[in-house]
């Protein structure tokens, strides 16, 4: 008979901050792109969280979606969104220095601008769809002049899936007491 209680093996913290960051990008209300980002310290800690959305506290209501900028900056997204990262910045209770930033798209320049000032150590994406465009060329080079170490990891389906198999244990174990 086939032993169905040998443990698997555990998230490595690569993945476990990545799945957060996913999580966190989750959150976002933006129709096109969201992104998360999470920033963890050198014990593993995650220091802050964030995703993309119109800044905290404003009446969204009067904002626009729109990316169409041939409407004018003043009613397109750009004009008000914060990057998931800015966010986790903003949002930060502690200090940044030296730790590791996760986050599902390769940041832009001007998030660039501000992991690099607080002196992140190590910038973890998932996606760098936008290598060819301008302000991921600069976001490179301000990481390389910063001495900012930047690397891809991957999600796999069977990750996802392995999650998905635990979650619903544990919703089944909630509702049924762990009796099966
Ligand atoms: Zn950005």
């Amino acid at each position: 008979m086939e032993n169905t209680d040998t443990p698997k093996a555990p998230l490595s913290w690569d993945e476990y901050f990545m799945l957060q960051a996913m999580m966190s990008s989750f959150r976002s209300k933006d129709p096109s792109t969201k992104v998360g980002s999470v920033f963890v310290d050198k014990h593993n800690h995650q220091i802050s969280m964030g995703y993309n959305g119109f800044i905290a506290g404003i009446d969204e209501s009067q904002l626009p979606w729109t990316k169409d900028l041939d409407q004018g900056l003043v009613n397109t997204k750009y004009g008000y969104v914060v990057h998931a990262e800015a966010n986790a910045i903003l949002h930060a209770p502690r200090s940044l220095e030296g730790s590791r930033c996760y986050v599902t798209l390769f940041p832009c320049n001007e998030c660039a601008k501000l992991i690099a000032s607080k002196k992140v150590s190590e910038v973890i994406y998932l996606s760098d769809k936008h290598q060819d465009k301008e302000h991921t060329i600069v976001a490179k080079k301000i990481f390389d002049l910063s001495g900012i170490k930047y690397r891809s990891m991957e999600v796999t389906h069977k990750l996802l899936e392995r999650l998905q198999e635990h979650l619903e244990k544990l919703l089944h174990d909630v509702q049924f007491g762990g009796k099966v």
